[in-house]
């Protein structure tokens, strides 16, 4: 079963996001628990918890189909100690609304080196930070999201998100989740049929398909290797549509959300048709 859905507005309060997700026929979405833009926002109330778990199960959405995003302020591997340990704690808070609403996932960008410290040196902070959050929560599973690798940002490479699971001690709760957007722009050539079976050959021998949780579906403005992040909608930039034809035909991304983060909000429910119909 595939589970396709978009990362839909939770603007109102976290129990809007499933009545969003369901008004474009979407069988999974992405939300903000908060406000992607600030540190920290009011904490859920038991009618927000009460209502988005009402809504979800309305709407028919398992908490499986059902893929937070972090906020974009947050980075597990600033090198400065002040900057690190408000966004471990804003990590900790995220982990805590997705516990607090039955959620099983949390997908955040792993953190950025700002030119100070090595790329190893970053992927072991972000590996403690998450060890940190794991501790002192439970149920949900840390997703870290591969990159396009732009300005100091680590997890573009497999070998990066591998080198976090290795540091990390409870494996059953760190997974990954793969951007299509990224992952090309980042130089894995999905794009032909030989580079997608090789790209997900790889991805197998470095970090392991049980440990991949669910796609982010978009297409890119940006060429192959480039390490820019510029989503476009899907059919409409490089990538093109035969990559979306072999992902939705195939069974390695079956029971995980697969989440639209395309700019042009009004085509989703349109997008989401169109990649039901490519399935044979
Ligand atoms: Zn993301
Ligand atoms: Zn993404």
């Amino acid at each position: 079963m595939k589970y396709v859905g978009a990362h839909v507005s939770a603007s109102g309060g976290v129990e809007n996001a499933p009545v969003n997700a369901h008004d474009i026929d979407a069988k999974a979405f992405a939300l903000f628990t908060k406000n992607q833009r600030q540190w920290f926002s009011n904490p859920l109330t038991e009618t927000n918890i009460k209502q988005f778990k009402a809504n979800c199960a309305k709407y028919r959405f398992e908490p499986g189909q059902i893929l937070p995003h972090d906020s974009y302020l947050i980075n597990l591997g600033n090198p400065s100690k002040g900057p690190l340990g408000q966004s471990r704690k804003a990590f900790f808070d995220e982990m805590k609304r997705c516990e607090l609403l039955g959620l099983k996932l949390l997908n955040f960008h792993p953190g950025a080196h700002l030119k100070q410290i090595t790329e190893e040196e970053c992927l072991k902070l972000i590996a403690e930070s998450i060890n940190m959050s794991l501790e002192k929560t439970h149920g949900v599973t840390a997703v870290i999201e591969n990159t396009a690798g732009q300005g100091s940002w680590v997890g573009y490479k497999f070998e990066h998100l591998s080198f976090i699971i290795d540091f990390v001690e409870d494996k059953s709760r760190i997974g990954v989740c793969l951007d299509t957007c990224h992952t090309f722009t980042s130089g894995y050539d999905i794009k032909s049929d030989k580079g997608y079976e090789a790209t997900l050959k790889e991805f197998e021998k470095i970090v392991g398909i049980k440990y991949l949780k669910g796609l982010h579906l978009n297409d890119t403005k940006k060429d192959l290797g480039t390490h820019v992040d510029r989503h476009e909608n899907l059919g409409k930039g490089l990538l093109g549509e035969e990559l979306f034809r072999r992902i939705m035909n195939d069974n390695r991304f079956d029971n995980m959300p697969l989440i639209l983060e395309t700019p042009e909000e009004d085509l989703w429910a349109k997008e989401i048709k169109w990649l039901y119909s490519l399935v044979k």
